[in-house]
């Protein structure tokens, strides 16, 4: 099954013309069709598109093409519903973004066709990117393809199902306090975090500006270093894009770690952590001190506060980033008798409850007497969270943490109390507020053995932290450990 395999098997395999990427698109696109209906990943997807796009591929394959120089050609990826292409929908997994099409291409997605990937399908997400588990979509929830009863984590929860079913080969997110690594542990896949400014933003509808980066989910470390290497890099187009050379990542990933240093935040041993994770993490590490890394205890003081001043730097940008959403200018109009009605029944009939409760936090803690209190703080606190890490990175290469406290929860488990979906994000959004790279890679399953009979098991993920532009020593601690530990990726049960 073509639609199995990994990024560089692929494109191996279509050099050596054992294969077309017609293909190759094709068992993705049947692999939907056998699957989706239970997962759903996918908000949508255009068959015939995709498909001629493929031609255009095998084209240029046929012709001569140079994998090294177009390291996706023939590529099937999917993207995250908060990214423009160009004559496709873009809804956010919202209702306010009705029968939006993008008028461009996002940066990241001129890349991925300059790569030649084939660019296809729209993926599910938590309404503008705000959630842990898509629940807050405004379509449907997409569920785990390794338990349909429980949520494959969120925001990116459709590009994280769409790769661990085998749907697309990769996929992108983006990672605003944990979206892309979140799920990719609850799915079992690899997400990888760019540090802030090493991609482009260009085309990818803010939530927070600050924090977010656009980053790709696959089914290896090797695919994750391959998409890196395509999206990164500067842009004139976005201000916030750093003007820093794009190593050859691939090149990079070295199996031998001896001699890095590894260090284990004590803050982050918290008494919530599940018992599976916590023994998990604890092999994991236990494993890479066996490949060579040097592992010791680092402190990071403020980790306390992270989710508290992502909660209120988050909705703060985000209240100001989705007036833009007025009934005017883009999707759903609600029509009222004056403008402020216009505005005021739009976003009342377009906005879900999530984005509203974040609009008006937002809004709150910007508001003058309050500013001061909330606002400010959290910037300060901000600064301090960077501290802790630029000088835990004084001594270690890269910081090992759980991805998640827990395992994927059940559908509906947390839906009523935000605040205990807020605390998923509890170890991811610490590097978003400090601004660093982050990599979630599978670090095997709950047992099962005393567990009630029936209970299927479910991925961990282990986080690895590192400085800023420091993303080719995660890649290389990553790979190290996936090659040593699970050289062959195993499948979910809802997608054999
Ligand atoms: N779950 C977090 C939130 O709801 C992070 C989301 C994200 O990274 N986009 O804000």
């Amino acid at each position: 099954m073509l639609n199995s395999f990994t990024i560089s098997e692929l494109t191996a395999k279509l050099a050596r013309r054992e294969c077309s990427a017609r293909q190759v698109m094709q068992a993705c696109l049947d692999q939907i069709q056998r699957v989706d209906g239970r997962i759903k990943a996918f908000l949508s997807y255009d068959a015939a598109d995709a498909l001629s796009q493929a031609e255009v591929a095998d084209k240029a394959i046929a012709s001569g093409a140079d994998f090294d120089r177009r390291p996706l050609l023939g590529v099937p990826v999917a993207v995250k519903d908060v990214l423009c292409v160009k004559g496709h929908p873009c809804n956010c997994g919202s209702k306010i973004l009705n029968r939006f099409v993008s008028p461009y291409d996002a940066t990241v997605i001129d890349r991925l066709k300059a790569a030649g990937a084939i660019v296809f399908g729209r993926l599910n997400m938590d309404e503008f990117a705000m959630g842990s588990s898509t629940e807050n979509s405004a379509f449907f929830t997409t569920l785990n393809p390794w338990d349909a009863t429980r949520i494959p984590g969120g925001s990116s929860g459709g590009s994280a199902a769409a790769v661990a079913a085998d749907e697309a080969i990769a996929t992108l997110g983006s990672d605003t306090g944990g979206s892309i690594r979140q799920p990719a542990a609850l799915c079992g896949v690899v997400g990888l975090k760019p540090t802030y400014g090493r991609v482009s933003r260009y085309g990818l509808v803010a939530y927070a500006s600050s924090l977010d980066q656009i980053g790709p989910l696959t089914k290896d470390v090797r695919d994750a270093a391959t998409m890196l290497g395509v999206i990164g890099g500067h842009d004139p187009r976005d201000s916030t894009s750093v003007p820093e050379p794009v190593p050859d990542y691939v090149a990079a990933l070295d199996a031998d770690i001896k001699g890095i240093k590894l260090g284990l935040p004590r803050e982050y041993m918290i008494g919530g952590l599940d018992p599976e994770v916590k023994r998990a993490i604890a092999s994991a590490v236990q494993r890479l001190q066996q490949l060579g890394a040097e592992v010791r205890e680092i402190s990071l003081p403020h980790t306390d506060y992270a989710a508290a001043a992502y909660y209120i730097i988050a909705p703060a940008e985000a209240s100001a980033n989705l007036a833009r959403f007025d009934g005017v200018r883009y999707g759903l109009r609600v029509e009222g008798a004056d403008p402020i009605e216009l505005y005021g029944k739009t976003r009342g009939a377009g906005f879900g409850a999530e984005v509203k409760r974040r609009i008006i936090l937002g809004t709150y803690v910007l508001s003058s007497g309050y500013y001061d209190a909330y606002y400010l703080r959290a910037q300060k606190v901000r600064t301090l969270i960077r501290q802790d890490f630029l000088k835990a990175f004084e001594e270690v290469d890269a910081i090992a943490t759980p991805t998640t406290p827990t395992p994927a929860f059940k559908v509906g488990e947390k839906s009523d109390d935000p605040l205990q979906m807020y605390l998923s994000d509890i170890f991811t959004v610490a590097a978003n507020v400090a601004g660093i790279c982050g990599i979630s890679v599978p670090c095997g399953f709950t047992s099962t053995e005393n567990a009630k009979p029936g209970t299927p098991k479910l991925p961990i993920g282990l986080q690895l932290l590192g400085k800023p532009f420091g993303e080719q020593t995660l890649l290389k601690i990553a790979y190290a450990y996936e090659q040593g530990t699970f050289p062959r990726r195993e499948k979910p049960p809802l997608a054999p």
